[in-house]
């Protein structure tokens, strides 16, 4: 049976901002915007995108204090500026342009999230974005694990007229695997394209898909275009997508399977239930989560 392109169900400009803690100004494409709702990007729960910001200079590191998770897995990739990152499992990092850290907060975590010191003192362009992977339900209680991906570690493809690289954060593209491990299949690359060139990528058609314009502009299965900020979002009908780059263009391609399972979320939490979200703050104040300084 031939592959058919898939289909464009919108593209998303980028919702207003908000605040998390004060290092991190975000667009919320999901949950937040009821097109795609709880589970229309799942087993991605949320996307947190903070689009290009100078920030300023400053003594104090702008962040986000002590904070639990628990039932995901967050994601983080900067694009721009520095982000560091301390766990109550003992886990710390640094990551940059390129690379991405990969927590599973799975029974539970408290963690802590600033721009990196020195970034903070000289100020500078800050660009980044924060997925929640959520965790089937048989995962939600699997103990915290930290993953931290340099962008050297990351699967590397390049096509033949070297106007596509990507790396391969998790899943796989060309037959080229990333390392992350997850819980379900998950497929998350950055795709650069250079002025002309073109990428192809083909998901199962029940897969969740999405596309994510970091830089550029393209013009997507050859009829819709899509700049910097925007967030394509594609519906179930087809496998295949085409992107032909407008301008030099980076793209952060994500697509999984579905998880079909309930979502009650609550703050920092994300489980099945009701009597799962009161067990996790239940646990949360009684210590549960283990101990980080502020
Ligand atoms: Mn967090």
């Amino acid at each position: 049976m031939t592959k058919t392109l898939k289909d464009i169900i919108t593209v998303m400009n980028p919702p207003p901002f908000h605040w998390v803690g004060d290092g991190f100004r975000v667009h919320n494409f999901f949950p937040s915007q009821s097109l795609i709702g709880l589970h229309g990007m799942s087993p991605f729960f949320l996307m947190d995108y903070g689009a290009k910001w100078a920030v300023p200079p400053s003594e104090k590191q702008r962040g986000v204090g002590v904070h639990p998770h628990r039932g995901i897995e967050t994601v983080t990739l900067a694009y721009h500026g520095r982000v560091a990152h301390h766990d109550s499992s003992g886990n710390s990092g640094i990551i940059g342009e390129g690379d991405v850290q990969w927590m599973t907060a799975g029974g539970g975590v408290l963690h802590k999230e600033y721009h990196e010191k020195e970034f903070s003192k000289k100020g500078g362009l800050f660009q980044m974005v924060q997925l929640w992977v959520n965790l089937p339900a048989k995962d939600k209680m699997t103990p915290a694990r930290y993953q931290e991906i340099p962008n050297n570690r990351m699967g590397k493809y390049l096509s033949d007229d070297k106007k596509c690289s990507a790396d391969i954060v998790a899943g796989e593209y060309k037959g080229i695997r990333g390392p992350a491990m997850t819980f379900s299949p998950v497929n998350l690359f950055n795709v650069r394209l250079l002025k002309d060139g073109s990428a192809d990528f083909s998901f199962p058609g029940p897969h969740n898909t999405g596309i994510l314009i970091i830089e550029g502009e393209i013009l997507l299965n050859d009829t819709e275009k899509v700049s910097e900020n925007q967030f394509a979002y594609f519906g179930h009908k087809g496998e295949n997508i085409k992107a032909t780059a407008v301008e030099n263009s980076i793209l952060l391609v994500m697509s999984g399977e579905p998880l079909n399972e309930p979502v009650v979320p609550h703050g920092p939490f994300v489980m099945n239930t009701k009597e799962e979200i009161q067990k996790a703050y239940e646990d949360y104040y009684d210590g549960k989560f283990g101990y980080l300084e502020d």
